[in-house]
Order: structure tokens, then C-alpha cells, then sequence
């Protein structure tokens, strides 16, 4: 590492358990990270900002008014314009030594595969049951661990699959999921706050996962209540009868 990248990252090199090698390895890590909104702006900020090597953002949607409270990296003159086009120029000009990829469009079974090849780590940031099954398939196709998060009014939720999926799957735990509190944000509302707090906690499982500094609780779903300052942990268990388990 040159001088000027130590003195940049000089803060994290600084944490114990989180040294060079955890710093080179970050540098090695390419992900793709789908969603660009009040999860996916954060996680992009802070993922870039570290120094993560390749990210690949992912989304379909156009800049509106109502993002603006929680998706700090547009503004207004932004509105009405592709998240993905915005967001890759700032990570561009927040780390020129990061390489940011961006795709308009929805993440699918079809579209899904080119884009996670050669990817260490899928992210999901959508809000959206059917783009999370997409990546569970898709990922699991590619030997690809991902981490997905959901945040809603003052909670949030966030569990990481591993590539062999023996802690289970996206498919194993979605028949318990809650339809009615999925891509619910808008209907319901979401604190800004809140959807920040559960966006860092994801990425910083994303980071322990990549760098190897913290052990990896694979299928290990965090349930977090802001209002009431409560948490609890579910261990998600293989479902017997699940399609995407099954498939060879
Ligand atoms: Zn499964």
C-alpha cells in the first residue's frame, strides 16, 4: 500500500483486529450492491468511503422529492433523474480509487447472472420480495454469499446467507415473511434515522464478511425495535421442502 492510501485509511488501519491485511483484503473485495435508496445510498457511502475495491450499483428508479430526507447523497437538483447515474458520480468523485460500475434496470433471474460473475458478495438494499428471491437464486447459482436488510417506521431486520446456504436460504425463511411489510416504506414510512442505523449494521456485516474481522453469523436473523429499544436473534433453520435448498 502506498503512502498516500495508509494516511487515507490511516482511522481504520488504527482498530485493532481490523489491520492491513484487513485493509488490502477490503481493497480485493467486489460486490453488487441492488437498491440505491435509503439503504443503498448509505451502504455505497460507507463502503466506498472505506475503500472497497469494485462495486457495482444496481436500480431502475428516478430521483424523487420524497427520497431526499434519507438518500443523502442526491439533492434537489438531482430529482428526476437515475439514482444509479447520480449515485456512481459521487462514489466516483468521493474515491477515485474505487471502481464504481452502475446498471439501470431491475435485478432478475435473467438479468442477475452477468452481473454478480466474478463478485465476491451480493447485497440486497431493494426492498422488494421478488428481487430478494432473484438474488437468492441467482447468488446461490454463483457460490455468492449476500446480505439483505429491511427497514420500516422505527425497525429494521438483517441476516447474511453463506454461498453453501446450510443455515438455509431467502426461500427457506420467505413463507413466515410478512408480504404486508414488504416495499412497505411508502405506505407505512420509514425514520431516516432508522433506515441509516440498519444500513450501517449491514455494512458492517458486509465488512466483517469480506475482511474476515469478525466471525460471519450466517442465517442469523438480527430483528431490531428502535422504538423500544430492543433485540432479538433468530437462528434460521433449512427448510426441508425448499426449491432453492434442493436445487443442485
Ligand atoms: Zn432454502
Amino acid at each position: 500500500m502506498d503512502n498516500p492510501s495508509l494516511e487515507r485509511y490511516s482511522r481504520q488501519i488504527l482498530v485493532p483486529g481490523f489491520d492491513l491485511e484487513a485493509q488490502e483484503r477490503l481493497e480485493r473485495s467486489r460486490i453488487v450492491l441492488v437498491g440505491c435508496g435509503g439503504l443503498g445510498v448509505p451502504l455505497a457511502l460507507y463502503l466506498v468511503g472505506m475503500g472497497i475495491g469494485e462495486i457495482t450499483v444496481v436500480d431502475h428508479d428516478r430521483i424523487e422529492a420524497s427520497n431526499l430526507p434519507r438518500q443523502v447523497a442526491y439533492t434537489e437538483t438531482d430529482i428526476g433523474l437515475l439514482k444509479v447515474e447520480v449515485l456512481a458520480e459521487r462514489l466516483r468523485a468521493m474515491n477515485s480509487q474505487v471502481k464504481v460500475f452502475s446498471e439501470t434496470g431491475l435485478f432478475d433471474t435473467d438479468s442477475g447472472g452477468d452481473l454478480v460473475a466474478g463478485k465476491d458478495l451480493v447485497v440486497d438494499a431493494t426492498d422488494n420480495h421478488e428481487a430478494r428471491l432473484a438474488i437468492d437464486v441467482v447468488s446461490r447459482k454463483a457460490g455468492l454469499p449476500w446480505v439483505m436488510a429491511s427497514a420500516v417506521q422505527m425497525a429494521g431486520q438483517i441476516v447474511a446467507f453463506s454461498k453453501e446456504r446450510e443455515e438455509g436460504c431467502y426461500h427457506c425463511l420467505a413463507p413466515g415473511i410478512d408480504r404486508e411489510l414488504v416495499g412497505a416504506c411508502a405506505r407505512l414510512g420509514v425514520l431516516s434515522p432508522v433506515v441509516g442505523a440498519v444500513a450501517m449494521e449491514q455494512a458492517l456485516k458486509i465488512i466483517a464478511i469480506l475482511t474476515d474481522i469478525i466471525p460471519a453469523r450466517w442465517g442469523s436473523l438480527d430483528v431490531i425495535d428502535y422504538r423500544n429499544n430492543e433485540r432479538r436473534t433468530l437462528q434460521l433453520t433449512r427448510r426441508s421442502d425448499c426449491p432453492n435448498c434442493s436445487m443442485s
